[in-house]
């Protein structure tokens, strides 16, 4: 049996894609970022043209999809941070390169290719960007067979806290997104930078930008102890463009980790570039 599987990150601004091989090694890959004023036309133009682009006249045996909300049968239910994509059936709109088809939520897709190339049976994957999104493995299974499973983001780690975009107060995804960051930002720097700056300004030695990624890594790693508590992983893998701070937020989420935790802490992990569309692909494979 040849052929590619072909898998696709769809996000709030942008759609990614890649093409790999039965040996998971990448073939090929492409990224459109979406205009600024998005609508759900040329956002779906947009992906067609990538899907296009990797999928025609290549040898695809499977093509996945990666979307940022709860999926059943294909079809996005929902998302809070991308509203315009409510409803879509992602499935239908691919089966017209291929039969092979899956769709499932982005960070599910992560997890499962993080699983696949780490080995591992247990594994949590945490996504920190526009909204914080959770897939969770248990036993090598990925944990998707009811819809809003995994939705870390609105575990709430203060009942009287700021308002969520879902309406309710508290959710770690207002602590631990970019809004997050900017709140941090602001309160440390007395202007909302974005993670990217901010990162940059840290990396330099500026010590406003440091503790910004130092109250940022208590309250990181204070939801991933509630959620190492109930789950138990071997490794969380995070994922998502403020993941890309890593090593500034490490220290100080590993340090509140530790003391909150009465078994040893997972290991805590930076995923791959491409984690969704990557893991998309390996899902379609399995599939
Ligand atoms: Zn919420």
């Amino acid at each position: 049996m040849t052929g590619f599987y072909a898998g696709f990150d769809v996000g709030g601004t942008h759609v990614s894609g890649v093409c790999i091989d039965r040996k998971l090694s990448m073939v090929k890959g492409g990224r459109t970022d979406f205009p600024d004023k998005r609508k759900k036309g040329s956002v779906m133009k947009d992906i067609s043209v990538l899907v296009s682009e990797l999928c025609d006249g290549e040898k695809i045996s499977g093509i996945g999809m990666g979307v940022p909300g709860p999926v059943r049968d294909g079809v996005m239910l929902w998302s809070c941070n991308s509203r315009f994509m409510e409803k879509t059936d992602f499935k239908k709109m691919l089966r017209k390169w291929n039969s092979n088809v899956s769709v499932d939520n982005d960070v599910n897709c992560m997890a499962f290719g993080e699983m696949t190339e780490r080995k591992v049976k247990n594994l949590l994957a945490v996504t920190l960007g526009t909204g914080v999104g959770g897939g969770i493995v248990i036993d090598g299974r990925i944990h998707n067979t009811r819809p809003y499973a995994g939705e870390v983001g609105h575990m709430s780690i203060d009942p009287h806290g700021v308002k969520c975009t879902c309406g309710a107060r508290g959710c770690f995804q207002e602590y631990v997104s970019t809004r997050g960051v900017m709140v941090l930002s602001m309160k440390h720097l007395s202007e909302k930078l974005a993670p990217d700056r901010l990162h940059y300004m840290a990396s330099r030695g500026d010590r406003a930008a440091i503790h910004v990624w130092e109250d940022y890594g208590k309250l990181l790693g204070t939801g991933l102890s509630n959620l190492a508590n109930i789950l138990d992983p071997e490794v969380i893998v995070l994922g998502g463009g403020i993941s890309g701070a890593f090593e500034m937020f490490e220290k100080e989420m590993n340090k509140t980790m530790k003391k909150r935790l009465h078994m040893k802490p997972p290991e805590v992990v930076k995923g791959k570039d491409d984690a969704v569309a990557f893991g998309a692909a390996c899902m379609a494979m399995k599939a």
